[in-house]
Formats: C-alpha cells, sequence, structure tokens
C-alpha cells in the first residue's frame, strides 16, 4: 500500500498548534509580535446575556472569511467560527476552508508539478539535455505544497486578527435564532450571539454508500492533497471538475491513472469541449473506463484494492486492482449540525442547501448564507468572495449591490485546460434556437507546440454569438495553454456586453493563443475547415 495518511494533524478537527513550520519563520515572528486576541465576549459563559456581535459568520472558507473581513472594515464587531470535522480516512486541515486547504491551492499547484513534467519532454526540443530517467517523487511536491497550505492557513489567522475578527476553532450549531452553540477543543461549550449570522459552511466529497467498501477503502480530494506518499495506481470515479482535475495531474506526475465515467464528461459545460478535454486526456496517457458503474472495493491480502463494476454497454462485470480509489462522486452539503430546522432555516430537501433570494437573504431575517452551501450558486471561489463582500456592504455599508451570478467565467485545469465564460452552445440553442445564434470556431496550434512537436488536434476554440446585427458574444470557449489566463480577461469583455465585430476590431498580441480569439472567422454554419494555417 502506498497511501498514507500521515497528514493527520488532529483527528477532532481542531487546528495545528505545534506543527513544524518551515519557510514560516517571517510569519510566526509577526504572529508574535501582534497583542494576545481579546477574549470572546458571551464565550464560554454557556449562557445568552445580550447579542456579543454584530456579525457572526459560521464557517471560516473563501466566502465566510470575506464576509466577515469585509465586515470588519466598517468598524463592526465581527466573529468567525470554523471547525473542520475529519474526513472519514482521518485528514484534517487548518483555517481557509476548501479552496486553500483542498481544492483550488493544492489543485493547481499539483497541475503545475504535471505541466512541468511536459515542459521537460518540450525542453530537449529546444536544447536542453536532461539525463534520463527523469521521475517525479511524490513526497518532495506533497511537503512543498503542504507548506505552502500552512502558511496560508497562518496568514488567514494573521489577517483576523489585524482585523480584530475573534475567531472560534470550534463546530457551530444554531441553539436560538441569534446564538450559535459549539464545544472548544478542551470541551468547554461556546456560547456566541449574534445580530446577524452568515452561515458559510461549504460541502464535503460524498461518497456512493451503495458501494461496499467505499467508505472504508476511498479516499476522496479531501485525502489526495495531504497524502505523504504516492497514490500509485490510482482509479478515480466521476467524471466532473475534480475526476479530471486530478486525474489529470496523477498521469502527469507519471502515475497510472483510470477515469470511471458513468455517463458524460464536465456534465453541465458544452460536450463538443468536454469531449476534446477527454480526448486529450486520452492521448495524453489517462484511462478511462466509460459507462461503467463501480459495485465494490475489497481489499486484497497484497493490500491492494479490488474494484468491481459493471460496464453498461457490454453488459458485463469487470475488476482490477489499484493502490487508491477516489471518489469524485459530487460534494454535499453538511447542514446537519447546523440545526437549521430550530430556527427555521429552509434547505433543498434534495439538495440539502440552503435557499436563498438574490440578496443571499435565508428564510429567517438577520440569517444569511453566502458560498457552496447556498442552492443554485456556482460552486466556484471568486463568486463565494465576490457574494461575502458584497453582502458585509449592504449589511453594514449602505451598499445594495447584489452579486451578479451572470457570466462567471471558469477553468477546468486538466492538462490541456479548458475556459469558458457564458453561455455552452447548446445552452445557446435551446434559448435562442439554432438560427438565431452564429458559433465561430478554429483549430489552431500554439506555437510553442511546433518545435516541441506536440500535438495540437485538441486545441481548439469556439465563440457563440446572437446572429441578429449586433451579434452579442454569449459564450467564449477555449482550450489550450493558459486557458484560465487567457479567458479571464475576455471575460470582462463579455460581462460589458462584447460584440462579434467589436472582437474583430481588438487587435491581437502576437504571437500568443488568445490572439486567435480576435481572428474567428469561420462559422460552423458554413462547414469550412476551422483549422488556422499560416502566421
Ligand atoms: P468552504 O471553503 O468549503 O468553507 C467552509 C468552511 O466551514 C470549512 O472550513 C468547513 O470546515 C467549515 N465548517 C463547516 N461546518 C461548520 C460548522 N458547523 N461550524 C464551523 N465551521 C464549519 N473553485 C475555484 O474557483 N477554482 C478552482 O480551481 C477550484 N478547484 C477546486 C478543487 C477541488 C478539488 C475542490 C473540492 C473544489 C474546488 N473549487 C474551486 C471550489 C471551491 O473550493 C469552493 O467553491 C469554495 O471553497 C467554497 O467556499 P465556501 O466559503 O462556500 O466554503
Ligand atoms: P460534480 O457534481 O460536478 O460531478 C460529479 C461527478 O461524479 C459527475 O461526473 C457524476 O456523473 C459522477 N457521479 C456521481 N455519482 C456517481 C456514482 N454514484 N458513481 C459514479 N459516478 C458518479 O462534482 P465535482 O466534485 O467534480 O465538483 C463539485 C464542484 O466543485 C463543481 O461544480 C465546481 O463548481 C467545483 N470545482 C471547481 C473547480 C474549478 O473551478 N476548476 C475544480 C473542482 C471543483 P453524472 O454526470 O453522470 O451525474
Amino acid at each position: 500500500m502506498l497511501r498514507g495518511f500521515g497528514a493527520r494533524p488532529a483527528r477532532d478537527g481542531s487546528e495545528r498548534t505545534s506543527d513544524p513550520l518551515p519557510s514560516l519563520e517571517g510569519v510566526i515572528a509577526h504572529l508574535r509580535l501582534l497583542p494576545p486576541p481579546p477574549a470572546a465576549p458571551g464565550a464560554g459563559s454557556g449562557s445568552c446575556r445580550g447579542r456579543s456581535y454584530d456579525l457572526l459568520v459560521i464557517g471560516g472558507g473563501s466566502g465566510g472569511l470575506a464576509c466577515a473581513k469585509e465586515a470588519a472594515q466598517f468598524g463592526r464587531k465581527v466573529a468567525v467560527m470554523d471547525y473542520v470535522e475529519p474526513s472519514p480516512q482521518g485528514t484534517s486541515w487548518g483555517l481557509g476552508g476548501t479552496c486553500v486547504n483542498v481544492g483550488c491551492i493544492p489543485k493547481k499547484l499539483m497541475h503545475q508539478a504535471a505541466l512541468l513534467g511536459s515542459a521537460l519532454k518540450d525542453a530537449q526540443h529546444y536544447g536542453w539535455n536532461i539525463s534520463q530517467p527523469v521521475h517525479h517523487t511524490w513526497s518532495v511536491m506533497a511537503q512543498g505544497v503542504q507548506n505552502y497550505v500552512k502558511s496560508l492557513n497562518w496568514g488567514h489567522r494573521v489577517q483576523l486578527q489585524e482585523k480584530k475578527v475573534k475567531y472560534f476553532n470550534i463546530k457551530g450549531s444554531f441553539s436560538d435564532p441569534h446564538t450559535v452553540c459549539g464545544l472548544t477543543k478542551a470541551g468547554k461549550e461556546t456560547v456566541v450571539t449574534a445580530d446577524n449570522i452568515v452561515i458559510a459552511t461549504g460541502g464535503r466529497p460524498k461518497y456512493p454508500m451503495d458501494v461496499a467498501g467505499a467508505l472504508e477503502y476511498g479516499i476522496t480530494s479531501d485525502d489526495l492533497f495531504w497524502l505523504k506518499e504516492s497514490p500509485g495506481k490510482t482509479l478515480v470515479v466521476g467524471a466532473s471538475y475534480v475526476s479530471l482535475e486530478c486525474a489529470g495531474f496523477l498521469t502527469g506526475i507519471g502515475l497510472d491513472t483510470t477515469v470511471m465515467m458513468r455517463s458524460v464528461p464536465l456534465r453541465g459545460f458544452d460536450q463538443q469541449m468536454a469531449s476534446l478535454v477527454t480526448e486529450h486526456m486520452e492521448s495524453y496517457g489517462t484511462k478511462f473506463l466509460k459507462r461503467c458503474f463501480p459495485t465494490k472495493v475489497e481489499k486484497l491480502k497484497s493490500n491492494r484494492l479490488q474494484v468491481t463494476w459493471k460496464n453498461a454497454d457490454l453488459d458485463t462485470e469487470e475488476t482490477d486492482s489499484f493502490d487508491t480509489v477516489m471518489w469524485a462522486v459530487g460534494r454535499a452539503p453538511d447542514t446537519k449540525t447546523l440545526n437549521l430546522e430550530t430556527v427555521g432555516v429552509k434547505t433543498n430537501s434534495e439538495t440539502g442547501k440552503i435557499i436563498v433570494d438574490a440578496s443571499e437573504a435565508t428564510s429567517v431575517p438577520h440569517i444569511y448564507a453566502v458560498g457552496d452551501i447556498t442552492e443554485g450558486r456556482p460552486e466556484l471561489t471568486p463568486t463565494a468572495i465576490a457574494a461575502g463582500k458584497l453582502l458585509a456592504q449592504r449589511l453594514f455599508g449602505q451598499s445594495s449591490e447584489l452579486m451578479d451570478y451572470d457570466n462567471v467565467p471558469t477553468t477546468v485545469f486538466a492538462p490541456l485546460e479548458y475556459g469558458c465564460v457564458g453561455l455552452s452552445e447548446e445552452a445557446a440553442v435551446q434559448r435562442y434556437g439554432s438560427d438565431n445564434i452564429e458559433v465561430y470556431h478554429a483549430f489552431y496550434k500554439p506555437l510553442e507546440f511546433t518545435v516541441a512537436e506536440r500535438d495540437a488536434t485538441q486545441c481548439y476554440m469556439k465563440m457563440v454569438c446572437l446572429r441578429e446585427r449586433e451579434q452579442r458574444i454569449l459564450g467564449l470557449h477555449f482550450i489550450g495553454p493558459n486557458a484560465g489566463e487567457v479567458i479571464q480577461g475576455f471575460a470582462l469583455g463579455i460581462k460589458c456586453g462584447a460584440t462579434y465585430p467589436q472582437m474583430m476590431k481588438t487587435v491581437g498580441i502576437h504571437p500568443t493563443c488568445a490572439e486567435e480569439v480576435t481572428k474567428l472567422h469561420i462559422t460552423k454554419r458554413s462547414g469550412l475547415d476551422a483549422t488556422v494555417t499560416g502566421c
């Protein structure tokens, strides 16, 4: 068994305080200079005498911290409760929530590790002598990533202290609409009262409970980023963001990696683009088990995990053994312990998520919710942060600005990245009818791929526009290197209502991949070859 869970700092979900923190001397020294945090008013009293805070935020992740810090800027008395329930495998982490600890940050850094592997291959075509065999050491990568994440945990604590936001490392639970209780690490009951309460408790990975052995032997993304040793030969079940991104970097660092996909990849995304993403991953070395459903996981004497699944196309039962099985079958909110029913906060009975209106208000006046815990919102860090900040500004800064969830750009950090903003082609057709939209597209070759002799078959972009005179851009989709960087800039234009003629008047930057967007002229309707030729 190659897997290790050495990162388990505290099984009770309380924060690590005694871990060595290499490269953090500066942060620690800075922390020492800061005065000790003020005693929490109302904390530990065990009873509720007057409201102690203007705002209490439950959940110290992307949305919660942004909201708390913004509220503190207005001179309000603010507290944050954050508690990490260890994963079923015992992995836990510090302040900052999913993005910092088990999401965007470690994922992007491990994606970078994989990109460097590809760059090493390219480098030889550019004259670099790299002695063979080249191999990757998981523990070195993991140590670097984990140290960086720990520095972010410290950074968040420092920021809260600097902004005079009281931090409770406590799992909160409502006892009445203005009161939240929880136990400290030492088992002491803490009661916090506040005029306004924001719930920002995010979600956690799901396990397929109908698959025998899933919980006992499988891990999730909550564990992967904290493994001390390589996961080895890995099966990743699921075919959305988390699955494809993790399978992509595992393949990229040289691990034998398989994705089990029961239906389509990247449901909800433009399906032409999604197919190109998986096609590229297959050419990159990731194996795909299509239309397959896991049925059980067993541990062999060798400590390997034997997985059995049904192949729906062949109507057969198949097995293989892996060092690690990772479930990437979606995420679920954990609202049970919040005691929401007692205070009357309504949730969607199917998803368990909190129902909010456009102002992030729940069914209870003065209780709000932001981020992944809310029904119908994108599960993305920038939307959680923006929603949290705007909420604080409305609560305390006399603002009335609402969060605009339209045209939110996003990127799937697969080995060949896919970035997009706006409508997919399917959604545009559904909304406006195929006669009313025009799709401009191009297959292009990044200049850097030429000397390196890299295959560019899946480097593709398309712009979905209205067909009427103004030709407003409805969606932009880009597969290629640095897709996130490319789409971020164009997202501004699309947010501002950019049109196809305006895009054509935009001067490209030569030689880049992004400039191809400003040159898109072949329509899908024309049936002409969309391959970009020449310079
Ligand atoms: P979270 O960040 O999840 O924070 C919630 C916090 O509340 C947690 O610390 C939790 O432990 C705590 N908590 C829960 N219950 C309680 C309680 N009762 N009391 C006290 N504390 C509690 N998004 C992107 O934009 N870009 C990416 O590249 C990206 N990559 C991702 C990769 C992975 C593998 C995953 C899983 C997610 C990724 N995301 C990405 C999504 C992003 O991480 C989330 O959308 C974002 O973190 C949501 O923020 P949040 O504030 O809603 O919740
Ligand atoms: P999703 O809910 O998006 O996808 C779940 C996947 O698992 C789907 O492919 C689904 O298949 C499959 N699945 C569900 N149940 C089973 C089962 N029992 N057996 C086999 N397969 C199953 O979840 P993710 O965890 O991938 O992502 C959650 C959210 O996190 C995303 O929506 C995204 O907003 C955010 N995120 C953002 C990232 C970024 O910005 N780069 C990166 C990672 C996450 P089917 O389609 O058939 O239902």
